[in-house]
């Protein structure tokens, strides 16, 4: 009986489907990076789903009556906040998102979030390849999982940052899905900061950082995709990193090639200012993670130093 009263009041209002408010919803997630809160009155993200369907005030406020059993009561909820929560509850059920329940294990908030295969259909609704995942920080459930078990692993005592079991890269799922864990952690445990020169910037889709994760043994050389051997680089270091105009000593001190090979005149400015001159500074040092276990490893850097610097 309660089915079709809720039906019932769906179709007086001329409130949207499931279906739609379903896509429309995987939609909100892609476009708040993968995760939203979960949905209370008055949250923004109830009102801008409801902005997106151009619902009248009627159709935001009208109430749904429902009695509590357990408790021997009314309860009293907004039609189109009970939408969006079957909307939610169905995907979830689908594996297209994760419960606020579910994500609080995992991130200590109550959001939902997408899963991989949500992320792969709010991609398909809007026509974009699946390779985009690539290069757009949204958050997926699964790579958040590793995220976690990169940032929690503590250093081993023998820890070799060369992974000499891997032969040739194959691109396969597993191996996409933790390269962009490794990214995703890398920047976060850096505090989204270049650790040369601090810069922290974000996009005005307050989703995408400027700020990359480098390897400081590549990948083409066996390099592990750890924290160990990760860097949080913007993109001019990171460039000049991976040509070796600069590296690093044991102290994690910055030692750079501009200091024996003078720049060419009209290099490295903007205007009037040289933007590598504190690469040349001698007391730069690598701008450490808070915890010390996440620090970079010093054979990789040595490594990086003898096989990538040039002097
Ligand atoms: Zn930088």
């Amino acid at each position: 009986m309660k089915e079709s009263y809720e039906g019932k009041m769906l179709q007086n209002y001329d409130m949207p489907t499931r279906y739609q408010v379903e896509e429309n919803l995987l939609l909100a997630l892609f476009n708040h990076g993968g995760v939203i809160k979960e949905f209370s009155k008055n949250e923004e993200i109830v009102n801008e789903i409801a902005d997106n369907f151009n619902l009248n005030e009627k159709q935001r406020t009208v109430v749904l009556e429902r009695i509590y059993k357990k408790e021997d009561r009314i309860v009293r909820t907004p039609l189109w906040h009970r939408l969006l929560y079957r909307a939610g509850n169905s995907l979830a059920t689908t594996k297209f998102v994760t419960r606020p329940t579910e994500t609080l294990k995992l991130t200590n908030k109550t959001e939902w979030m997408l899963t991989e295969r949500g992320y792969d259909k709010a991609l398909e609704l809007q026509n974009m390849s699946p390779d985009c995942k690539e290069t757009l920080p949204i958050k997926s459930f699964e790579v958040q999982k590793i995220v976690k078990k990169i940032s929690e692993r503590q250093k081993p005592r023998s820890y070799n940052p060369f992974d000499k079991t891997k032969k040739v890269e194959i691109f396969t799922k597993k191996s996409r899905l933790r390269k962009r864990g490794f990214r995703q952690a890398v920047i976060e445990i850096y505090g989204y900061r270049c650790c040369v020169c601090g810069l922290k910037l974000c996009a005005p889709d307050k989703i995408q950082w400027e700020v990359q994760a480098a390897h400081i043994i590549p990948h083409s050389y066996f390099g592990k995709d750890d924290v160990w051997n990760g860097l949080s680089l913007c993109r001019l270091h990171h460039w000049a990193f991976d040509v070796g105009l600069f590296s690093f000593n044991e102290k994690f001190k910055l030692i750079s090639s501009l200091n024996s090979k003078a720049l060419k005149n009209d290099h490295g400015m903007i205007f009037d200012f040289c933007f590598l001159d504190h690469l040349k500074e001698s007391n730069c040092f690598l701008m450490l993670p808070k915890t010390k276990n996440h620090r970079p490893d010093v054979t990789a850097i040595n490594w990086h130093r003898k096989n990538v610097f040039s002097k």
